[in-house]
C-alpha cells in the first residue's frame, strides 16, 4: 500500500487526512518536482528560500563549496521521495541531509551521496538512485512547523493544513497529535483571506509579532503559487523560523495537475521519469494506469475503486498483488493486449487476475484482448478470469473458445482464492 500511495504522490496527508484517501488513489499521474525545481518556483513566487546550488559531478561540488559562500553548508540527495533525512545510503552512510560547516567537507560528501540508492520510508525496493544533490546555505534553525496546501474532495477546493510540530516526522504527529493539525479550508472563488493566513500562522506557533506577520505572508504567497501553478499539494516541511527572525521554507514537495500540462509547459517539461517505475512509464504510452507493487499476482481491473478491492481480496487470501493496473472504462482490444504484454513482461507475475465489472466497458472487448493474449503471447501462466456487467453471457462464450487457457471464475471471492491456490 505504501507504494501505491507514494506513487500517487499523497504520501504524508493521506496518514491524517483519512477521508482523504481518495485523493490519494485516484488513478491520476500527477507531476513531482525536485525539491531544487520546487524552490526554483518558489523563488520566482517570493516565498523564501535559502541560497542553493546544484551538484551533479564532485567537480560540480568542489567549484559550489568554494564560490557558495555561507557558514554552513546543507547537502541534500535530489530523490522525489521524501524522509531523506532519516534515509540511508547502499553505501551505509546515514542522512541523505547532511551539515557541514567545513566547505572541504562539501565535494566528499557529495561523492558519497552520488550513484548510491537511498532507502528511505516512503521508498520502495532498494531505494533510489541518487543523481543531483543540492548544496544550500543552511540555516540556524529555531522553529520547525508543518504547512502544506492541498486539494480537499469535500470543500471542494485548496485546504491548508498546518502544524505547530513540524519536523521530520510528521506522520507520527499525525498518528498520536492529530489534535495538533490544523485545517482551513479555502474558497477558491474568494481565495485566501488575510483573516485565514493570520490565523494559520497563529495555529503554527508564530507569536512574536514581526515573524508572525512573515508568516502569514508566506502562506498568502505560497497560496497565491498553488493557484498560480495548477499545483494539487504543496507541503513544506519544515516551515521554519531562523534563530535570525526569519521564516522560511526548508524542503519543498509540490505536485501538479496533469490536466494542467497544456498550461504549464515550463514545469511540466522538468518532468523527470528516471525515478519512475519502467512499467508505469510503458503503461502511460497505452493510456493504461500501472502502479508497480512487490507480490506475484498481476492483477487488471477497471477503475481504481474496484482495484482497490481486488488487492484487498487477494490479500484476504492470502495472496500478494503485483501491480495495480487500471484499464479504464473507454478500453480497446489493443489496450487489453498491451496491458497483458506489461503484466507478463514482468518476471515476477506468476499469475494473473483478471477482474472486470462491465459498467462503461462492454465485457466481449476484455474477452477478445485476453483471447489474443492467449493467442499471441503464449502464456505460460495461470490466469484467473472474473467478468461481469455489460454483455457478459457473450464474452463468457468468446472465452469457451478452443486453446484458451482460462481458470473461470463467477464472482470476485472465488476469483482471488483460485489465483492463490494457482500458485500453490
Ligand atoms: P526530508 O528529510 O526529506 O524531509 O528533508 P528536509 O529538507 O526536510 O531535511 C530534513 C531535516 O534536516 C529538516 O527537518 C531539518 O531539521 C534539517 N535541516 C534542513 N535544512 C537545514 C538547515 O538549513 N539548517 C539546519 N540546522 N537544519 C536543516
Ligand atoms: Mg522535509
Amino acid at each position: 500500500m505504501a507504494a501505491l500511495c507514494r506513487s500517487f504522490r499523497g504520501p504524508l496527508l493521506q496518514a491524517f487526512l483519512n477521508k482523504q484517501a481518495a485523493v490519494c488513489w485516484a488513478p491520476v499521474r500527477w507531476l513531482n518536482l525536485h525539491e531544487y525545481q520546487s524552490k526554483q518556483l518558489m523563488i520566482d513566487h517570493n516565498v523564501n528560500v535559502q541560497h542553493f546550488r546544484l551538484a551533479e559531478t564532485g567537480q560540480d561540488a568542489d567549484r559550489i563549496s568554494k564560490t557558495l559562500k555561507v557558514k554552513e553548508f546543507v547537502i541534500k540527495a535530489q530523490i522525489l521521495a521524501g524522509g531523506r533525512g532519516k534515509g540511508v545510503f547502499s553505501n551505509g552512510m546515514k542522512g541523505g541531509v547532511k551539515l557541514t560547516k567545513d566547505p572541504e567537507d562539501v565535494k566528499p560528501i557529495v561523492k558519497r551521496m552520488l550513484g548510491e540508492y537511498l532507502k528511505t520510508k516512503q521508498t520502495t525496493g532498494n531505494g533510489v538512485l541518487v543523481s543531483k544533490v543540492m548544496v544550500a546555505e543552511a540555516l540556524d534553525i529555531a522553529k520547525e512547523t508543518y504547512f502544506a496546501i492541498l486539494l480537499d474532495r469535500e470543500s471542494g477546493g485548496p485546504m491548508l493544513v498546518g502544524s505547530p510540530e513540524g519536523g521530520v516526522d510528521i506522520e507520527t504527529v499525525a498518528e498520536e497529535k492529530p489534535h495538533l493539525i490544523y485545517k482551513e479550508p479555502i474558497d477558491v472563488f474568494t481565495g485566501i483571506t488575510t483573516k485565514q493566513a493570520n490565523d494559520m500562522a497563529t495555529k503554527l506557533g508564530f507569536t512574536e509579532e514581526k515573524i508572525h506577520m512573515q508568516a502569514a505572508h508566506q502562506i498568502i504567497n505560497l497560496y497565491n503559487m498553488f493557484m498560480h501553478v495548477d499545483a494539487t499539494q504543496i507541503e513544506i516541511n519544515p516551515f521554519g523560523e531562523t534563530t535570525d527572525g526569519r521564516v522560511v521554507c526548508f524542503d519543498a514537495k509540490i505536485a501538479f495537475d496533469d490536466n494542467a500540462e497544456f498550461r504549464q509547459q515550463s514545469i511540466f517539461e522538468q518532468g523527470d521519469t528516471a525515478e519512475a517505475d519502467p512499467r508505469e512509464v510503458e503503461a502511460a504510452k497505452s493510456s493504461l494506469n500501472y502502479i508497480g507493487l512487490d507480490g506475484n499476482i498481476g492483477c487488471l481491473v477497471n477503475g481504481a475503486g474496484l482495484a482497490m478491492a481486488t488487492m484487498d481480496i487477494i490479500k484476504l487470501y492470502g495472496g500478494e498483488p503485483a501491480n495495480f493496473l487500471d484499464c479504464g472504462g473507454s478500453v480497446q482490444e489493443d489496450q487489453v493486449y498491451d496491458a497483458f504484454k506489461l503484466l507478463t513482461s514482468d518476471t515476477s507475475v506468476k499469475a494473473i487476475l483478471v477482474n472486470i465489472f462491465g459498467g462503461i466497458v462492454d465485457c466481449t472487448v476484455i474477452a477478445h484482448g485476453i483471447a489474443n493474449t492467449c493467442k499471441y503471447l503464449d502464456l505460460k501462466i495461470p490466469m484467473v478470469v472474473r467478468l461481469e456487467g455489460n454483455n457478459v453471457d457473450k464474452a463468457r462464450e468468446i472465452l469457451k473458445g478452443k486453446g484458451l487457457n482460462i481458470i473461470p471464475a463467477d464472482n470476485f471471492a472465488e476469483a482471488a482464492q483460485k489465483v492463490v491456490a494457482s500458485l500453490k
